[in-house]
């Protein structure tokens, strides 16, 4: 007799998604003229219709943005700035389900990450922000520093809310007025978060979110009120954006792409690793900057673990993400899913070993098995290019220093892993390793006090912690 998990769909009911939303702007909502549609990932529903922001919205927005900065919020202390952060932290928990169910249903991503992670997590930025904005003499970034004034923002489809967390949070705290546009995939957190700043009685202004795609993003970008540009997104874009501000006084930080070695020694506690590997790469889809998309494995330990892998793999739970027992929920747009294909298949014809946990897809909707590529060497494009899914690349070692010598062949530099039980070893490695995040014996493990970022390609600047205030504030951050 086979035992199997009952269903266990979250309701949702808590959530009232309207049938179109327009942009926040001046603490309003506004009407939007052109609109295109959110879609529900792992059912192909349209869940809404978003509004697309053009030259008017942006100006609009700045415009409001560098009034709230003028007139209020950079004439309010520290203290009553904290006071607000505090609030929303407050609010963000309160209404902590209705904002998990409306992540879930418009990223495809679990429901238990959505409600265990990143809520609670970008909860936990405004809380450790609001402490800090009464504090900022005392962050060692000297007495007398100053906000940058209105600070663009731009973020991606695969953490919504923990990525506007992230950039809100530490601009407010530290006196920047905020003009944020989500992805064009997610945006409806995003507008929830609008309501919060309504709840909360945020002075208009302080926030604006204008909805939009990649053309919006770029209308920020080069709008001549914005004094800092924070963005997280995708290498290529980076780039376009570093151009694009070059020749001006913006500000800007830069968190892009990474490419991450979990590495696996032969002394590590072999049961914990599969754990973390599976962690590594597989929440969330895959889609994770710092996700440790190319294991490499020591030769001696290397048949088992992937053995004792394969077996972990089969138990991941692919399906509903709005089911409780769901550890992989959607791939999050068709363009994604293509492109997680397309790069799988260069891994095929180059000459690894496909093996993907069996698995029944969903017929309607985005989805993809978790896989692993075998007999990966450096030069195949599936270890060297972000596929941004669940999809591992594994590679082998005999000594060390070769470990480290095929983790750091990479572009980029944004986090990498090391399981042994040996601490020497852990110390020796992650001082060899040109990545910004190193975790050992773990994975995947995000606070708000520790910095965020990346080497090489991977960006400019930290989030998070003192290091992320600085970006906030002139003369201390990457100018
Ligand atoms: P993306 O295409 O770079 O998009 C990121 C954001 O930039 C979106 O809001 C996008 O708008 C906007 N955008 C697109 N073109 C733009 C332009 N020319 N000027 C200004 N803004 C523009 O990346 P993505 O595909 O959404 O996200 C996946 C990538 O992000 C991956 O490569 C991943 O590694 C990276 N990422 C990095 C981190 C980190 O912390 N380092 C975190 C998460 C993701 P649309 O809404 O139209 O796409
Ligand atoms: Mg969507």
């Amino acid at each position: 007799m086979k035992f199997d998990y009952a269903p266990a769909p979250e309701s949702r009911s808590i959530v009232s998604i309207k049938p179109k939303y327009g942009h926040f702007i001046d603490g309003k909502f506004v009407a939007g003229r052109k609109h295109f549609p959110a879609i529900n990932p792992a059912t192909e529903e349209i869940l809404s219709q978003i509004a697309l922001a053009g030259v008017a919205e942006v100006d609009a927005a700045v415009k409001a943005a560098r009034k709230a900065y003028t007139i209020t919020w950079s004439k309010m202390s520290g203290r009553e700035r904290g006071k607000y952060l505090f609030r929303i932290a407050r609010i963000m928990q309160e209404r902590s389900r209705e904002f998990a169910v409306l992540e879930t249903l418009d990223n495809g991503k679990p429901i238990r990450e959505s409600r265990d992670v990143d809520i609670p997590l970008a909860a936990a930025h405004f809380f450790y922000h609001a402490g800090w904005a009464d504090k900022l003499e005392y962050a060692g970034l000297g007495t007398s520093t100053k906000p940058h004034g209105v600070a663009g923002q731009i973020i991606p489809w695969n953490f919504p809310l923990l990525m506007l967390a992230w950039k809100v949070a530490p601009a407010l705290a530290t006196g920047n007025t905020v003009v944020l546009k989500p992805a064009e995939n997610t945006s409806l957190t995003a507008l929830l978060f609008a309501e919060v700043c309504q709840q909360a009685e945020l002075p208009a202004g302080v926030v604006n979110i204008v909805t939009g795609n990649g053309s919006t993003g770029a209308l920020i970008v080069n709008h001549p009120g914005i004094d800092k540009i924070a963005f997280t997104g995708s290498t290529e874009v980076g780039k376009i954006i570093a151009r694009a501000v070059a020749p001006t006084q913006k500000s800007v930080t830069l968190e892009l792409g990474g490419k991450a070695a979990n590495i696996i020694f032969e002394d590590a506690a072999i049961d914990e690793a599969i754990e973390g590997i599976v962690n590594g790469v597989f929440f969330n889809q895959g889609h994770v900057c710092c996700a440790g998309s190319r294991l490499i494995l020591q030769e001696s330990v290397a048949d088992e673990v992937i053995e004792k892998l394969k077996r972990r793999m089969g138990l991941i739970r692919v399906g509903d993400p709005m089911d409780k027992n769901t550890d992989l929920g959607a791939i999050n747009s068709k363009e994604q899913l293509l492109k997680i294909r397309e790069l799988s298949a260069t891994g095929d014809t180059e000459g690894a070993q496909r093996w993907s946990a069996p698995c029944d897809l969903p017929k309607k909707g985005f989805w993809f098995a978790p896989t692993i590529f075998t007999g990966v060497t450096q030069a195949h494009r599936i270890a060297r290019e972000e596929i941004f899914g669940p999809v591992l690349s594994v590679l082998t070692f005999r000594t060390p220093q070769e470990a480290i010598d095929k983790a750091n062949n990479t572009p980029f530099g944004l986090s990498a892993g090391i399981w042994s039980e040996k601490g020497s070893r852990i110390l020796w490695a992650s001082q060899q390793l040109r990545a910004g995040v190193i975790w050992s014996n773990t994975f995947n493990k995000f606070d708000p006090t520790s910095p965020f970022g990346g080497y090489k390609e991977s960006g400019w600047g930290r989030e998070g912690g003192r290091h992320g205030l600085s970006a906030y504030l002139k003369g201390v951050g990457h100018e």
